[in-house]
């Protein structure tokens, strides 16, 4: 077998559905959820050294000391985050190599995303448009603040973990608008559904997650 990307692409259709069906027998349901996660190339996500393992149900590192979420994850926002979505605009914190971005863009009208790193986001930007993804909007900045000039939002992802509830995460969510996040210190977090109800926020847990952390400040 031929070590290039495309040695890589030819073996990866079984790959694909093998890492598609272990999805399936963890519970994801969503057909559509998992199309795309067959659809993706994840192998294009991660470093060249590492593109073999891409479609192991792993974290893989992806530079700057940061990860690439697991596949099984990523599955399990994306269909938290769609079920019974109507709306048109999702903000995402936390664009890291994009992948939860590519997965998530076919389904959305616009994404708006933010991420801490600078040189990070902008290798994600060509990633993203040699994919031909262009319904993304990105943004180097702090996710605590969220990205108020667009708001509201349909529907928010962060793809780190936060210390606590951001409040301004929720004061930038829709009426009847959801919000993903892992909340929790190291070895203790949660991944947390919050639902905007017009007159109050339902919070549910989706169960523990292992995620880097939303850093504070910049
Ligand atoms: N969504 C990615 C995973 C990203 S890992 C994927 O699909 O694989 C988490 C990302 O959150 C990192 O890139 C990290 O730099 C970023 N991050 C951490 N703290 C942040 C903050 N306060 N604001 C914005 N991004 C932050």
């Amino acid at each position: 077998m031929s070590n290039s990307r495309e040695g890589i692409g030819m073996t990866s259709a079984r790959t694909r559905d093998r890492l598609v069906q272990r999805l399936k027998d963890q519970g994801i349901c969503s057909c559509q959820v998992l199309d795309q996660i067959r659809n993706v190339p994840r192998h294009l996500f991660v470093d060249e050294a590492l593109a073999s393992r891409a479609y192991e149900d792993t974290a893989l590192p992806i530079g700057f000391g940061q990860t690439i979420s697991q596949p099984f994850i990523v599955a399990r926002m994306t269909e938290a985050l769609l079920a019974g979505f109507k709306g048109k605009s999702i903000l995402e914190i936390g664009t890291g190599c994009g992948y939860q971005t590519a997965v998530l863009a076919p389904f959305i009208k616009k994404i708006y995303t933010v991420e801490r790193i600078p040189e990070l986001l902008k290798k994600t930007r060509k990633r993203l448009e040699s994919l031909d993804i262009y319904n993304i909007q990105f943004r180097p900045g702090d996710g605590w603040e969220g990205w108020q000039k667009y708001s509201p939002y349909d529907g928010i992802i962060v793809t780190a973990a936060a210390s606590m509830m951001p409040e301004k995460l929720l004061q930038q969510l829709a009426p009847n608008g959801r919000l993903i996040i892992p909340v929790g210190s190291k070895g203790q977090q949660e991944l947390q559904m919050v639902i905007n109800h017009h007159d109050r926020f339902e919070q549910v847990s989706l169960g523990p997650v292992s995620f880097v952390p939303l850093v504070k400040g910049r």
